[in-house]
């Protein structure tokens, strides 16, 4: 199982963290030992001071495939929920500065967290998905699958072009603006609309 995450899909976002957009998604990938699994406690990892939360739409794929066309994207991914792709901020900052891999601050064990899973049929016909994060009940983070740069069928066309898709694979699809910093204690809820789909305690 992959997990694929595309950096800088919203605009806003780009610019909070001063990035340029890019014209061409932002793919890296996190192992799939990176992924929390349920019901286990996340611990605040010792190695960074700077940990922030990213909420994302993710998608589950539901069919293998390479080289698919945009126009079939749609056909490859069976079910959306909510997550956070876990950032050491202060690392990231440093390997960026000096041109290197983000591996450290992104594809660290846990750093993927999942909702629970909803059939994408739901949101037939729906021109925009909304997704929210709550902090300590209060909302940090809010975006629409109608915000991004890059759609899911883009992001499916342009990922498949350089990595075989496969059922099971996650793509954790951009994050909104609003990202920031967490701490042991913060519980973080994430939402599809009202629905709350992932509830996490930072220990
Ligand atoms: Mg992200």
């Amino acid at each position: 199982m992959k997990i694929f995450c595309i950096g800088r899909n919203y605009v806003a976002h780009a610019l909070e963290l001063g990035n340029d957009v890019p014209e061409e998604p932002v793919i890296f990938l996190k192992p799939k030992s990176a992924l929390l699994p349920n019901g286990t406690a996340f611990y605040y990892p010792e190695f960074t001071n700077e940990l922030h939360y990213e909420c994302e739409l993710v998608l589950r794929v539901s069919k293998n495939g390479r080289y698919i066309a945009e126009r079939h994207a749609t056909n490859y991914f069976d079910a959306i929920t909510v997550g956070i792709d876990f950032t050491a901020r202060d690392i990231q900052q440093d390997l960026k500065s000096k041109g290197l891999p983000w591996e450290k601050a992104k594809a660290w064990d846990h750093s993927a967290i999942l909702g629970e899973w909803k059939p994408i049929t739901e949101f037939a016909g729906q021109k925009s998905i909304e997704f929210s994060l709550n902090k300590d009940g209060e909302t940090v983070q809010k975006g629409e699958s109608s915000l991004m740069i890059h759609s899911f069928q883009r992001i499916i066309a342009e990922v498949s072009k350089y990595f075989s898709i496969n059922i099971g694979d996650l793509i954790f699809t951009g994050t909104p603006a609003g990202v920031g910093e967490v701490l042991p204690g913060d519980v973080l809820e994430g939402f599809i609309g009202a629905d709350s789909l992932f509830k996490l305690e930072v220990k």
